[in-house]
């Protein structure tokens, strides 16, 4: 069952409401209701109306039941989720609607009344996680640039920076800043179709509208279609597409086409585009055009930030020196970070026990030599291993043992550290390019190279032992 035609359930749902729940309490109550997903067994709503889930509860749940049953062919529970977010909105969006609904009833003379799912709409077909929005994005130095130019592309789409490309490494919240780019469009710009997909999933439509059959022609052009008829395209991991030779050669059309009518395009990746390995030069020019972000590993201050931001929504109090204590630890990935407190906040409120240091360094795992691993420790293990010395694995050998020592050493450097490429590279005193394609290269072969994958397995019990 595929989430995307939820809208159109919702429409069916309503237009058999209209004739058996009052015109007042259908626009009161079960208009404003926002359709989530459904599976199998539930069909979930928000509301921004607190008292909204017991008073539909209590005088509408059968109408609404019944009215989904018959839409969906199955007995489903209804479940009304009081959202703060949309709370925040819902009088200025009543007001809009309000007015909207009465436009709509003098126009319709018959007195039919058409409801306006524009902005829902446009939400259900962009892709986008309601998580993801400007109002829960910590800023910090860290983040600053990405975070104005995502702001101003946000303001002014298509005309300012075109394309962003927003880049840094895992977990900094690239995929974040880019899904809030979508969404304040569509909150301010009810006529602008944005949608979001990740690069894989674009591969995947090229594969797909590319695989013989007798439809192949109408295949591509859907394709064409789904892509070129928007007016911001947000592409996360664009990494994703290097050496895919024909989905690269659609990403250059899609982005000639929508460049050169003015459309925004915004671009993520873990790496500018140069070090995109085997990125075709007209591919690396365009994604240069407009403006390049970088979003940066964040301080402590900003690491506290966000948790803090967190506990705010928390059904349970967070003492400050266990957001420190947390802040410390995870110091470059903000998923880890968020997962661990997300971690110690469920723990503490399952279990019902206070939240100290020592409860949490329980909750997350945590022992004191963890997490100190350095080049020059990795290196001397490596190198052991391979039974050279370290001068001769940092040095610019090219037996085949050297080299694979080598590159086993990057890519151990990369994984454990977390360090840039940049850094890495000025250690091994080799191009921060070198540096990528050795990680690339072992990273790849791992999936096949079982004799590497043991290596490797090896070299990780002895440097944690
Ligand atoms: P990336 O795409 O760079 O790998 P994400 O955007 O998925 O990272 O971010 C990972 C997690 O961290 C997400 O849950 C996101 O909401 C959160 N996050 C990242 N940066 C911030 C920030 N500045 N403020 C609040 N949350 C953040
Ligand atoms: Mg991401």
């Amino acid at each position: 069952m595929s989430q995307e035609n939820i809208v159109e359930v919702w429409n069916k749902v309503l237009g058999i409401l209209e004739n058996n729940i009052s015109e007042s309490t259908l626009n009161t109550w079960i208009v404003p209701l926002e359709p989530q997903y459904y599976d199998e067994n539930s069909f979930v709503v928000h509301t921004g109306q607190a008292l909204a889930p017991s008073i539909i509860k209590k005088n509408h749940y059968f109408e609404l039941t019944s009215a989904l049953k018959s839409v969906l062919g199955r007995e489903v529970e209804f479940k009304i989720i009081f959202d703060e977010e949309l709370a925040k909105n819902f009088s200025k969006k009543a007001a809009k609607r309000a007015a909207q609904l009465e436009k709509e009833e003098t126009k319709h003379t018959n007195g039919t009344i058409k409801y306006q799912y524009d902005s829902l709409t446009q939400m259900q077909s962009s892709n986008l996680n309601l998580k993801y929005k400007f109002e829960n994005f910590v800023v910090g130095s860290n983040n600053k640039l990405a975070y104005v130019a995502a702001q101003t592309v946000a303001q002014h789409p298509g005309t300012k920076y075109n394309p962003l490309y927003i880049y840094g490494g895992p977990g900094l919240g690239k995929t974040h800043i880019m899904q809030a780019i979508g969404h304040y469009i569509i909150k301010n710009r009810p006529n602008m179709k944005v949608l979001f997909i990740t690069a894989e999933e674009f591969v995947n439509d090229v594969v797909n509208a590319l695989a013989r059959g007798d439809e192949k022609t109408k295949k591509m052009n859907n394709f064409r279609k789904k892509y070129r008829e928007v007016d911001v395209l947000l592409i996360d991991d664009i990494q994703l597409i290097a050496g895919k030779t024909r989905t690269e050669e659609e990403v250059f059309n899609t982005f000639n086409v929508l460049h050169g009518s003015g459309k925004q395009i915004v671009i993520t990746s873990d790496r500018t585009p140069k070090e995109i390995p085997s990125l075709s030069d007209r591919l690396v020019s365009r994604f240069e055009w407009g403006l390049m972000a970088d979003i940066q590993v964040p301080d402590i201050e900003t690491r506290m930030a966000i948790l803090q931001n967190l506990a705010k929504d928390s059904s349970i109090e967070v003492p400050n020196n266990i957001i420190e204590f947390l802040a410390t630890v995870y110091s470059n990935n903000i998923r880890e970070l968020e997962g661990a407190f997300n971690r110690v906040t469920a723990y503490a409120s399952i279990n019902d026990v206070p939240l100290d240091i020592e409860n949490v360094k329980r909750i997350i795992n945590y022992s004191e030599e963890e997490k100190t691993y350095t080049f020059d420790g990795i290196v001397d293990e490596v190198a052991g291993y391979y039974n050279i010395s370290p001068k001769e694995l940092k040095g610019t050998g090219r037996s085949s043992k050297v080299a694979e020592a080598r590159q086993v050493a990057i890519y151990l450097c990369r994984e454990l550290t977390k360090q840039s490429f940049p850094d890495i590279g000025k250690f091994f005193d080799k191009k921060h390019t070198t540096i990528l394609y050795s990680y690339d290269k072992v990273k790849a072969e791992l999936k096949t190279n079982h004799l590497l994958s043991y290596t490797i397995n090896s070299l990780l019990k002895k440097i944690e032992a």
